[in-house]
């Protein structure tokens, strides 16, 4: 059997960590099979989706700006991906291409890890952004069971196009404080707190002592946000472990395995991050 190939398409891909993870379990489990960053442009993607098979891929992950080109190229959809009109995981089936959305599964995997009893509270989750990460961590929120997900965004339109569309209400992000009192989950997916970035004003004493606190952002590890909530000793869960377990369901695809994420994989992830 010919090498299966398999590749993360983006414009740029280059800062993709994508290869690391994918790379460790090919060669973990002794797969005859490779992961290579695709950069491919937007006016090039559709015809080079298309020639995917014929050059030996069972499948890529897709990334920024390509997310939603790969919703409308798809011939079958997972439900979630077809409800969150994005894609980032595509594969082919008879003649088919497939697409599904595993963000919002690997958001909540690793809280089912790093945070096992994180569901024993789920009357209110706080999501701060309304962009392109948030709107699959509310879907999987909301089909987990969380009885209340408030979106706080900088750009309100945008919350509110998120909660025409999905179960969650929309609120300015600078009403934050008002929110956190009654908050057993914090979910930060916004920018904010990135290297380089800026950081958030608000004062996190407001939240109960049982509240987690989720910065799916981990460019740094510890973000400010992950560093004041320690410092109150609230439970905190950073945002590699999202990284790992979305692209599980990806290399199970096409690969015919399902993936463990291990201890050793993630220490590699957060070393290449921390020498970044
Ligand atoms: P995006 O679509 O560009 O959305 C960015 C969000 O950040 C928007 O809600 C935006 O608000 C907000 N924002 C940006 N600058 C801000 C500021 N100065 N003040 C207040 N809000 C601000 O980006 P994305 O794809 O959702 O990614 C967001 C972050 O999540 C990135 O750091 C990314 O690396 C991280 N991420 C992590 C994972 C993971 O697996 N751990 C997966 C995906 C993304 P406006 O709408 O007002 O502009």
């Amino acid at each position: 059997m010919a090498t299966r190939r398999a590749g993360v398409l983006g414009w740029p891909v280059e800062h993709s960590r994508s290869p690391l993870i994918h790379g460790y379990w090919l060669a973990r489990y002794g797969i005859d099979g490779r992961y290579d960053k695709l950069p491919v442009a937007p006016d090039d993607f559709e015809a080079y989706v298309r020639d995917m098979p014929r050059q030996g891929f069972v499948g890529a992950n897709v990334t920024i700006p390509h997310k939603g080109a790969a919703h409308r190229l798809c011939d079958r959809l997972t439900s979630r991906a077809a409800r969150l009109e994005s894609v980032n995981t595509i594969w082919f089936e008879d003649g088919k291409i497939c697409g599904d959305s595993t963000d919002g599964e690997g958001f909540v995997a690793a809280l089912d890890s790093e945070c096992p009893d994180w569901m024993d509270r789920h009357a209110r989750a706080l999501v701060l952004g309304a962009g392109g990460a948030a709107a699959p961590i509310v879907e999987a929120l909301t089909t987990r069971g969380f009885d209340d997900v408030i979106v706080a965004n900088r750009t309100l339109a945008k919350a509110e196009d998120l909660s025409r569309r999905l179960t969650c209400r929309a609120v300015p992000l600078e009403d934050v404080d008002a929110w956190l009192a009654d908050c057993d989950l914090l979910v930060n997916t916004t920018s904010l707190g990135m290297k380089g970035e800026g950081a958030f004003t608000f004062d996190l004493q407001r939240l109960p002592p049982h509240a987690i606190v989720d910065d799916i952002v981990y460019v740094p590890l510890v973000t400010p946000l992950l560093a004041a909530a320690r410092a109150r000793n609230l439970r905190t869960v950073g945002g590699l472990g999202m990284l790992l377990h979305q692209a599980a369901p990806g290399f199970e695809r096409w690969f015919g395995l399902k993936p463990e994420v291990t201890r050793e994989l993630y220490d590699r992830l957060a070393a290449d991050v921390a020498a970044s």
